[in-house]
């Protein structure tokens, strides 16, 4: 039912854009067609008139309001045309002579006629065009058979845990029948989310290269055309090809371009082409063996519709390749090129962090041209650097964090410091630490939570706040004062201060306050801040206090971190072995 109101909507939309169009047409016709009610007069001059006017001969003027000349009948039905003077008093002047006069309109009976054949005329053409615009097969539609893509995942390097994710994607499209049989469901939807050129769109080809099914994508800026609705109709076309096809893979890249957040203010063509596509995925079961991909940036920019169980249930994240992964990615795009012996792929991983694998294989192509053009015969560290120099200058990279870098030792330092706490008030665990950049911030700790129901005592909810602080309280360890402290820190503190205020105003958890929710007593907001204050400032002393005390783990793992950028948790659990025996602090 929903769907037929939609597709009511769409014609309507249709419709008025014809109108809109039709006017417009009718607008220009009145100014373009020929008015055929002069037909046959004699054409006069006006002195001609004036004589015939004295002489009582003229019978009838009539005046076309917007023309230049006017006609006239004579006593015998005769009728001429001459030139309007269009003097203010002339139609008085004609009128005190006892002539008839008629002012009319262009608009004639048969110029009526005429424009109504131009309208449907233009009518025609419209919808042909029309047609034309929504026929015109969406990129990679047109030959199905021949687009079963030749990547493998032995093309992708660097992301083992995606491919192994992948691996049980395959299996369902080869056979989905294996799995309905026994009531599994394929998984409709699966968004790989991440930074650009981490080869989402890679991998999701492979995937269809492995399982040796068709695979249709289009980007989410294919749907956005500048006439509304078929945006709409073209998720319905890829969805009857996919259907036609399947198994298959149908991929939306840039989902974000379609199923951004639905807002007021948004576009209606948006989500007219969102409507369309969670009407479709609603309208398939797993079973058809149609799996639905998508890419994008940032997965929090999506309408929370599209994320929901039974449409993109599955989210898999694919980061900027760390060290490893990068060399991994360094040495497939190298396989078949010939390389000089100056040049380590371990040193150009350890240089080339934040580089995406688009730029690491950018960064070979460009090396190989240069090397190409100086005349030499393999590709050695001179190219290497010269490329290296040329894409940092064209500032498609980000600016390259050298490892002695203070900015480096920093952001080394704030990830040591939030996982070192995490682990030595063991609130979280903690499987990985990085100072790979990533959408949300430089570097990052993966925290896990222990499976809880989601009570917190009021010492962990106080560790909490402290591993939030852990960040900043390292750096200002590194830096000896709190003045240097960078604003690396602002996402953290903003979950430290949801926490506090909980505590203060929510929770009930100071005796001096009384065991009461400080809202609904209504109290004043300047006391709970004050409160907060003084509790953030307890915490924060605290925190430094526990890094200070466990200053030489925080400095192995920010140097670890320097030197691998990623520290895994059993790696994190041999470093605090292995410095010393970790003694625990008890939280306050
Ligand atoms: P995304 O879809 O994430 O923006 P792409 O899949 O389009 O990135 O990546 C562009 C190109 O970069 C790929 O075709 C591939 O050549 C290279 N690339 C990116 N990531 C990898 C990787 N992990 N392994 C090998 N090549 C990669
Ligand atoms: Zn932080």
């Amino acid at each position: 039912m929903e769907r037929y109101i939609k597709w009511g909507k769409e014609y309507k939309t249709l419709i008025i854009n014809i109108v809109v169009t039709l006017s417009f047409i009718a607008l220009i016709a009145i100014f373009v067609i020929p008015d055929n009610s002069m037909k046959g007069a004699e054409n006069v001059t006006y002195n001609q008139f004036v004589e015939m006017m004295n002489g009582n001969k003229v019978e009838k003027v009539k005046i076309q309001l917007d023309n230049s000349t006017f006609s006239f009948y004579d006593k015998e039905d005769k009728l001429y045309t001459t030139d309007n003077p269009k003097t203010e008093d002339f139609k008085k002047e004609i009128l005190e002579k006892g002539i008839k006069v008629e002012e009319y309109n262009r608009m004639t009976t048969s110029s009526i006629i005429s424009t109504f054949v131009q309208l449907t005329m233009s009518c025609v053409v419209i919808t042909f065009l029309y047609r034309m615009m929504n026929n015109r097969n969406p990129k990679n539609l047109s030959d199905p058979v021949s687009k079963v893509p030749k990547v493998k995942f032995q093309n992708v390097a660097g992301i083992e845990e995606v491919i192994t994710d992948m691996k049980v994607l395959v299996d369902f499209l080869k056979s989905p029948e294996k799995y309905t049989k026994n009531g599994a469901k394929m998984p409709k939807g699966v968004i790989l989310y991440g930074e650009p050129g981490t080869g989402k769109t890679l991998t999701a080809k492979a995937l269809a290269g492995e399982a040796g099914v068709p695979f249709y994508s289009m980007a989410g800026s294919d749907f956005m055309e500048m006439f509304v609705g078929v945006g709409a109709k073209r998720v319905r076309d890829l969805f009857k090809t996919a259907r036609k096809n399947a198994p298959c893979i149908v991929f939306l890249d840039e989902i974000d371009a379609i199923g951004k957040q639905r807002n007021k203010n948004s576009h209606s063509e948006n989500d007219q082409t969102l409507n369309a596509l969670l009407a479709e995925m609603d309208g398939f079961e797993g079973a058809e063996g149609i799996l639905l991909m998508a890419s994008t940036n940032r997965l929090d920019v999506l309408d929370p519709a599209l994320l929901r169980p039974g449409r993109f249930d599955k989210h898999i994240k694919i980061e900027l390749p760390d060290q490893s992964s990068r060399l991994e990615i360094l040495e497939l795009h190298t396989k078949n090129k010939n390389l000089d012996n100056s040049i380590s792929l371990e040193e150009i991983a350890k240089q080339t962090i934040g580089f995406s694998g688009a730029d690491l294989e950018a960064l070979i192509n460009e090396a190989t041209i240069i090397s190409v053009v100086d005349g030499k015969k393999a590709v050695d560290i001179d190219s290497i650097d010269k490329a290296f120099f040329q894409k940092v200058l064209q500032g498609h990279q980000k600016p390259i964090k050298d490892r002695n870098d203070m900015e480096m030792k920093i952001i080394a330092w704030h990830e040591a410091g939030h996982a070192l706490v995490a682990k030595l008030t063991k609130v979280f665990d903690v499987p990985k630490v990085t100072v790979v950049p990533s959408t949300s911030g430089t570097g990052g700790v993966t925290f896990t939570i222990p499976k809880k129901m989601g009570l917190y005592s009021k010492s962990e909810l106080y560790n909490r706040v402290m591993v939030n602080y852990g960040g900043r309280a390292a750096e200002e360890l590194l830096l000896g004062d709190e003045e240097s402290v960078t604003n690396g820190c602002y996402g953290d503190l903003e979950k430290a201060t949801r926490i506090i205020r909980s505590i203060i105003s929510n929770y009930g958890m100071s005796k001096e306050n009384g065991y009461l929710n400080l809202e609904v007593m209504g109290i004043r907001d300047s006391y709970i801040a004050e409160e907060a204050a003084k509790l953030s400032r307890e915490l924060y002393d605290e925190t430094v206090k526990i890094l200070e005390q466990n200053k030489c783990y925080l400095e192995a793992i920010a140097e670890a971190l320097i030197e691998k950028e990623t520290v895994n948790g059993d790696e994190l659990d041999e470093i605090l072995s292995r410095v010393k025996p970790l003694e625990i602090i008890e939280a306050v």
